[in-house]
């Protein structure tokens, strides 16, 4: 690979073999985490691509592979089983005969005994060594990496399951790469924004980035929108750590200062993660009154080591019984605003409040439908309120369209959002 590098910049393919990844139930998540890892020590992925578990087809995807990139990563079909094809279609390819190595037959024989197992026969193929290969230990499972070296190109064959694969990476494959790429890096920052749709945050944040991809070294920008949040991914390819950090530094000050509250995270910190955050730095304890959301917004709480220091607790209250006892909503709200309206969310995030002990109280109620609706409160109809930490309490309704699983989703980030707007100060 060495001979062919120049400037520093080496290229990758990646390939994942595994017919698995070619039906609807399977995704090929390995190329994600290696593309991150590549991106990271300044390798740019140019192709990647997904084979089946068919020798042909993937020989002509590594040949192909090699004709164009420095580097070729192959993750799955390492197995014992006869499916699993890719060590004996490279060795082919690159016409290295395969050895039964003694060291890894006795290496996996231990691991099967260590368990009170026999190895089975098949298990012998995983010992089988392309000559002039590397092997890679893989102390999570029987299939070890190969690292294999060809007219200055490296192809690399990886085990299939994340679990072995990402440690693989992260403690033996990273450094040999490190050994032989040059100092460029990929640099890279990502700034959250709720509150703001697409085109509102590209409208004041556009000039700026106008601007800093003329810088030196350049930033990239790319614009990634989901419902209710945008992310502005910035990255920076540098020899220089202080010149990257230095250009991202400066232009996220701008854009922050453009974006202003709305502007969640520039370390890649989710909603519940800040939400979680601002209640800990105030010590403040929340309380939450789930109706249609289920849960949801308790759940990415909780998803946060440490939540006990800020979540007093939750209720799914879905019904009204359970909003008037468990709450204490009155009946007569009930009746007057109907259960998905300001003023009953309002009585649920109060009662959760009072229920719970907390300083704070949020609650959700809406329409997720797709049954439920009317002509007053259509389906995607949400009510939100927080109390406290004080005396004020806010409101909000929306109508979203979508599905019962988007309009969730939704309600849940709006109610995270409106939870963290009130926390700093501007509900
Ligand atoms: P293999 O090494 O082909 O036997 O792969 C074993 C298992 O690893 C497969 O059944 C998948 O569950 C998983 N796997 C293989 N390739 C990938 C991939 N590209 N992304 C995520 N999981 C994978
Ligand atoms: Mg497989």
């Amino acid at each position: 690979m060495s001979t062919r590098v120049g400037a520093g910049a080496v290229s990758a393919e990646i390939i994942a073999v595994g017919s698995e990844l070619l039906t609807p139930f399977k995704s090929d998540t390995n190329s994600l985490f290696l593309t991150a890892g590549l991106n990271e020590l300044g390798i740019a992925v140019q192709r990647k691509s997904i084979v089946g578990d068919d020798p042909t087809v993937l020989r002509d995807a590594v040949e192909r592979a090699l004709g164009g990139v420095d580097l070729v990563l192959l993750s799955g079909g390492l197995g014992p089983t006869d499916d699993d094809l890719t060590r004996e279609t490279v060795a082919a390819l690159l016409d290295r005969p395969l050895r039964e190595a003694p060291t890894l037959v006795a290496a996996l024989e231990e691991r099967f005994a260590a368990r009170g197992w026999r190895m089975p026969e098949n298990n012998r193929r995983q010992a089988c060594v392309p000559e002039g290969a590397e092997v890679l230990e893989n102390p999570r499972g029987t299939a070890p990496g190969l690292w294999l070296e060809e007219d200055g190109r490296v192809v690399l064959l990886l085990p299939g399951p994340p679990r072995e694969l990402e440690p693989m990476f992260d403690n033996v494959v990273r450094q040999r790469l490190e050994a032989r790429v040059g100092d460029r890096r990929l640099y890279r920052r990502v700034l959250k924004v709720v509150g703001r749709g697409e085109s509102h945050v590209a409208e004041v944040t556009q000039p700026i980035y106008d601007r800093w991809r003329q810088s030196e070294p350049a930033v990239e920008t790319t614009i990634l929108a989901s419902p209710g949040l945008v992310e502005l991914h910035l990255s920076v390819w540098s020899s220089l750590a202080s010149s990257a950090t230095d250009v991202l530094d400066a232009a996220t000050a701008e854009l922050s200062a453009a974006l202003g509250q709305d502007l969640l995270s520039t370390d890649g910190r989710s909603l519940a993660e800040v939400v979680g955050q601002c209640l800990s730095d105030a010590g403040l304890r929340v309380g939450l009154a789930e109706s249609c959301t289920g849960g949801l917004a308790t759940s990415q709480l909780v998803d946060i080591p440490g939540c006990s220091r800020y979540l007093a607790g939750a209720v799914v209250a879905y019904s009204n019984d359970i909003k008037q006892r468990l709450l204490g909503v009155d009946a007569a709200l009930l009746a007057e605003h109907g259960a998905v309206s300001e003023p009953v969310a309002a009585a649920m995030a109060e009662g959760a409040r009072r229920a719970m002990k907390a300083d704070v109280g949020l609650g959700v109620t809406g329409v997720a439908g797709p049954d439920g609706g009317s002509a007053d409160k259509p389906v995607g109809t949400v009510c939100l309120a927080v109390a406290g930490p004080g005396d004020e309490v806010s409101t909000r309704l929306y109508r979203w369209p979508g599905d019962r699983a988007m309009i969730r989703r939704m309600a849940t980030r709006a109610a995270l959002g409106l939870l963290r707007r009130q926390l700093l100060g501007r509900g």
